[in-house]
């Protein structure tokens, strides 16, 4: 039967594809459809709700605001909750982790952060080349999409490479394979077809293209490249950070400090939209309004964003918490994919964002995704290939509700694999993606 959304929504449409329900309500980590059937969500709106669905300790503050009537939409305006925001992010976010720097608001969405970012850097450098790496993933409007790996989205007509350079990732070619030489070489010589780039753009973890985890080593070497030459570094942090692998930014326990970094999904704390460029001082060179939009700041994002940085991030025990979690889900991914070697599975990530690769049988990933719908378990693919089972479980998820989960993805791996072994092996190769990154 068609639906409503079959004949009215565009062919565009994506995550509903692959769980085809019609949600009515969610909690935490759970959510249910309209027939009252429930699903625990190990994707968590693509790493937007790090503190679960409709987290009540968050919830009352909004309903809070929103019955004193405070302002929602005030374009960039001053108001109390920008500034409570600009404060509390300044004590409790930058300032215990010896960072300094300005906040600009974007339009609402990730993708407007890194075009911002990505423009203030060739504003500032007056060079106009970005390097970016393979597989890395940075928004879908021109500049982030020309900065993005996978054909299947740069494909659209009338995408531009836009001065954009992509050089191999940290283990792009395996383990033996140094990619800071590869890129310094490029930027050594003058021949070489790279001129010297704005800014370097990365993730310190690649959620879309597959869950690749850069060294703490690969990182520092990175930044000490990008210093040498003057170029500035740029950490896309809005899938990796606000907790995500176990720290608020990735990139501290690497002990780098990017020059400028953009934050979104989970910085506005209940679903809400926001994005954040954040810069070292020196590099505002803005002129007023010279990147302008009308959804510059988002005041409920603000309230809810400060009850969460109060909440979460006051001391150390959600730190600890996220480690231990993080510890449990690889832990249980290990062995998943242990129990599962002779298809050369194998388990990835850093804190509570972790992958399951199948680079041998690449359909499995998101046959295993199906299964696990099935079985009541959200769980999103992601990597070139399509390859990967992504897990990104709210980082406020109860422990006995992230079993529950695992245990299922245990089954549904299980499942699809002796399907596709009594297949035979050419049964396992051919991915049939939908290319539904966000
Ligand atoms: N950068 C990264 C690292 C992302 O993961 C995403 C979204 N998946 C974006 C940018 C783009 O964000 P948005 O979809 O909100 O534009």
């Amino acid at each position: 039967m068609e639906t409503v959304f079959d004949a009215c929504e565009s062919k565009v449409r994506s995550y509903c594809r692959a769980f085809p329900a019609v949600f009515t309500r969610a909690i935490g980590a759970t959510l249910f459809d309209e027939t009252g059937r429930r699903y625990i969500d190990f994707l968590a709106g693509a790493g937007t709700l790090n503190y679960g669905h409709n987290n009540p300790r968050i919830r009352s503050r909004v309903m809070e605001y929103l019955h004193q009537e405070g302002i929602i939409h005030g374009l960039d305006m001053y108001t109390p909750a920008k500034r409570d925001f600009l404060q509390v992010l300044n004590t409790l976010i930058l300032q215990p982790r010896n960072l300094d720097y300005k906040v600009q608001f974007p339009g609402p969405t990730g993708t407007n952060a890194v075009e911002a970012a990505m423009k203030l850097a060739r504003k500032y450098t007056n060079r106009t080349g970005i390097v970016a790496f393979t597989n890395g993933y940075h928004g879908m409007t021109a500049g982030s999409l020309a900065a993005t790996g996978n054909e299947y989205h740069r494909k659209s007509p009338g995408c531009m490479a836009g001065n954009v350079t992509f050089m191999p990732y940290d283990g792009y070619f395996g383990p033996g394979v140094d990619t800071i030489t590869y890129l310094e070489r490029f930027i050594n010589d003058a021949s070489s077809g790279l001129d010297l780039p704005a800014a370097v753009l990365l993730e310190t973890v690649q959620g879309e293209g597959g869950v690749n985890v850069a060294g703490f080593d690969w990182l520092r070497r990175l930044e000490a490249l990008c210093r040498r030459h003057q170029i500035l570094l740029i950490v896309d942090d809005i899938q990796a950070g606000c907790g995500r692998t176990g720290t608020f930014f990735s990139f501290t326990p690497a002990g780098i400090v990017p020059d400028i970094v953009t934050l979104s999904k989970s910085i506005g704390a209940y679903g809400l939209p926001l994005s954040l460029v954040l810069m070292k001082p020196e590099l505002d060179c803005w002129e007023p309004g010279e990147h302008n939009g009308t959804f510059r700041g988002n005041n409920l994002a603000f309230v809810a964003a400060v009850e969460a940085f109060r909440l979460y991030w006051s001391d150390h025990r959600f730190n600890l918490s996220i480690g231990h979690k993080g510890h449990v889900l690889h832990r249980r991914l290990q062995t998943i994919a242990r129990e599962s070697e002779s298809f050369g599975v194998v388990a990835r990530g850093r804190g509570m964002f972790a992958g399951l690769v199948f680079d041998r049988c690449p359909k499995a990933a998101r046959l295993i995704s199906r299964a696990a719908f099935e079985r009541g378990l959200i769980l999103e693919t992601c990597g070139g290939q399509d390859h990967v089972v992504k897990f990104l479980p709210p980082l406020t998820i109860e422990e006995n509700l992230l079993e529950e989960g695992l245990d299922i993805t245990a089954q549904a791996v299980r499942e699809v694999l002796e399907r596709l072994g009594r297949n035979g092996p050419e049964s396992l190769v051919d991915s049939e993606g939908e290319g539904a990154a966000a």
